[in-house]
């Protein structure tokens, strides 16, 4: 009988063991090398313009923030948490702004929150944002997730947003998912306003698709007036450590954050050592990612970034 039971017993730890390591830790290496994934030259080239029609700064729109679980965010990542920021980014130029990322609403956010003590949500901020998307000249989005989107699919007045939008065709094609009830008719006939290519699409401000955490996932690259190269990468990681120890999120946050589940990790990988090598060599250019808020106040530093907290 004990026999057995030890048997038991170490089968289960097996078993447990086995799911551990599937679920947190395995698949979940950048891949070696990414030869001409990104190819920051050309970007580079496409945002060149007269030094006076170039943004002035980026303010990051922070309308919520909580925290995550860092073996949730990061493979093999464990101790403190993962601080959350919820935020769009407004590129601001003499005459004009554009607008990107929807960011959360309320009831979203609070569907999503995880922790008590640190979750917070402004209406103040979010209603500055959804005023400042109708004031744009463009607004646009990193991709169709529910944290990047309510605020363009659940817009106070979707018929004046709708002729800023620019957006991708899987974007627009997931709007519906957001709606809260029947999508505005306003946000229904929507064209897509960028060709799936690397484009610019105003002075200094270059889109890079880069399909793989959602289809219509891009980047955003920007040249400021002062030099300044900065780069939104949107959720191919939540927090800059990620890239710096060459790791995906684990298999446990795909199946259980993402659905439908079509994050497309070996993309991922390939993302994720491009953008590590890429910042090896330019220790200039600033990777913004959507969320890992310690990094975004960190990198607001006055010269043309500015970090606009929620509270
Ligand atoms: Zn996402
Ligand atoms: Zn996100």
């Amino acid at each position: 009988m004990i026999k057995w039971s030890i048997r038991i017993f170490g089968i289960l730890v097996l078993v447990l063991g086995v799911l551990f390591w599937w679920l947190l830790l395995s698949g979940s290496n950048a891949a070696r090398s990414a030869p001409g994934l990104f190819d920051l030259e050309d970007w580079r080239s496409k945002a060149s313009a007269p030094a006076d029609q170039l943004p002035t700064a980026i303010r990051i729109l922070e309308v919520g923030r909580d925290i995550a679980p860092p073996f949730a965010a990061q493979a093999g990542r464990f101790g403190a948490p993962v601080a959350m920021s919820y935020n769009a980014v407004e590129i601001v130029y003499p005459d004009r702004s554009i607008i990107i990322g929807g960011a959360v609403d309320r009831p979203t956010a609070e569907g999503m929150a995880l922790s008590d003590a640190e979750w917070q949500f402004s209406d103040a901020a979010y209603s500055e944002l959804t005023q400042a998307m109708l004031a744009a000249e463009q607004v646009l989005m990193t991709h169709e997730h529910l944290d990047h989107v309510m605020a363009i699919a659940r817009h106070p007045d979707p018929a004046a947003l709708a002729p800023n939008l620019v957006l991708n065709q899987p974007q627009i094609d997931a709007l519906p998912l957001f709606a809260d009830g029947a999508l505005d008719p306003a946000l229904t006939a929507l064209d897509s306003g960028l060709s799936g290519d690397v484009a610019s699409i105003a002075p200094g401000l270059v889109i890079v698709p880069a399909a793989g955490h959602t289809p219509g996932s891009q980047m955003v690259f920007i040249r400021l007036q002062n030099g300044q190269e900065i780069l939104l990468i949107g959720d191919i990681v939540w927090n800059m450590g990620a890239i710096e120890a060459l790791k995906t999120r684990p298999v446990l946050t795909q199946y259980m954050v993402f659905r439908p589940n079509y994050e497309d990790r070996d993309a991922i990988k390939q993302q994720v050592r491009a953008l590590h090598d890429m910042m090896a060599d330019n220790s200039g250019l600033v990777v913004l990612p959507a969320h890992d808020r310690d990094w975004l106040v960190q990198a607001a530093t006055g010269e043309g970034i500015e970090f606009q907290p929620a509270n």
